[in-house]
């Protein structure tokens, strides 16, 4: 039996189109570009939040890598519909297995015994490998990987998922091309803040830098009402609080706040002093810190 991955594919609501379809759009835009013009990089990885688009991200690439007749993306031929429902002989997915989560070296070891093979039907063969971070993929592993990496058979495609570039080991990112998905505020925006200023949610959609997001969040709390808007980026930094992007975010418009409008200083003063409280509760008793102050940036956005 396949030590690869027992799961085999990702369930349907990670793969929902109609949820994370828009958000990945421009980036499935791209890779059918580069597979239109043949410039696929054979080594490709997707950077992005997991659970947040990124799993349709690669099967999309998956599906336009192998279809046979080259189609536009969004393609329904027998082989895409395959693609989508983790059936398809020539596309194969890596899962982190085990109590660790991590990617084994029994895995990496089997993709690259298997990799050297012609593809069954289609033009390529693909290789998802859901998670090649620090953490998830151990040094052995990734060595384990490097030659298949550096030297790939013509046919073989790689999609390498990682949610943070700088934790992505650098023997895997040197020998791969990066393309960064939109992160969680913009999933974020796209599921429950719709009502977040089309500026940010575009410039988080880029991939814009944290001080240009927060320049344009700058805008437009001068340029709306920003009791409103700092709501709705307390709203997308509570969900996406494992993000640096969008808490820079949100302090970046905090700050803007509280030099503008007395009144919401007073309620940022206080947040500010629960999370110092909070931050030294937490050294004192040992208690999990990121609870503490995420209870605290929930208690003021009640409150307010
Ligand atoms: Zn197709």
């Amino acid at each position: 039996m396949s030590t690869i991955s027992p799961e085999r594919w990702w369930d349907a609501e990670t793969l929902e189109p109609r949820r994370w379809g828009p958000l990945i759009e421009p980036v499935v835009q791209l890779l059918e570009i580069c597979r239109d013009r043949e410039r696929f990089p054979p080594s490709l990885v997707l950077v992005g939040p997991d659970g947040l688009g990124r799993e349709l991200a690669a099967t999309e690439a998956a599906a336009l890598l192998t279809c046979p007749g080259t189609r536009p993306r969004g393609c329904g031929c027998s082989s895409c519909g395959r693609v989508r429902r983790g059936t398809h002989p020539d596309v194969t997915l890596v899962l982190p297995q085990g109590p660790g989560q991590m990617i084994r070296i029994e895995q990496v070891r089997e993709v690259v015994e298997a990799v050297s093979g012609r593809p069954f039907e289609a033009p390529r063969r693909v290789w998802i490998v859901d998670g090649v971070e620090v953490g998830r993929l151990g040094v052995e592993a990734a060595n384990a990987f490097l030659k298949t990496l550096e030297e790939p058979p013509e046919h073989a495609v790689f999609l390498l998922l990682a949610a943070n570039p700088d934790s992505v080991l650098p023997t895997i990112r040197s020998r791969s091309q990066q393309l960064v998905l939109p992160g969680s505020l913009a999933a974020a925006a796209q599921l429950d803040c719709g009502e977040l200023p089309p500026e940010l949610a575009s410039a988080a959609l880029r991939g814009g830098a944290p001080a240009e997001t927060a320049d344009l969040a700058r805008e437009a709390v001068t340029a709306t009402s920003a009791d409103d808007e700092v709501l709705h980026l307390i709203r997308c930094a509570h969900r996406c609080r494992e993000d640096a992007h969008a808490f820079q975010t949100v302090a970046a418009v905090a700050v803007e706040l509280a030099t503008a409008d007395p009144a919401s200083a007073e309620g940022l003063v206080t947040l500010a002093a629960d999370l110092l409280a909070a931050e030294r509760s937490s050294q004192v008793l040992n208690l999990n810190r990121e609870r503490q102050i995420l209870s605290c940036l929930l208690r003021w956005f009640r409150g307010l």
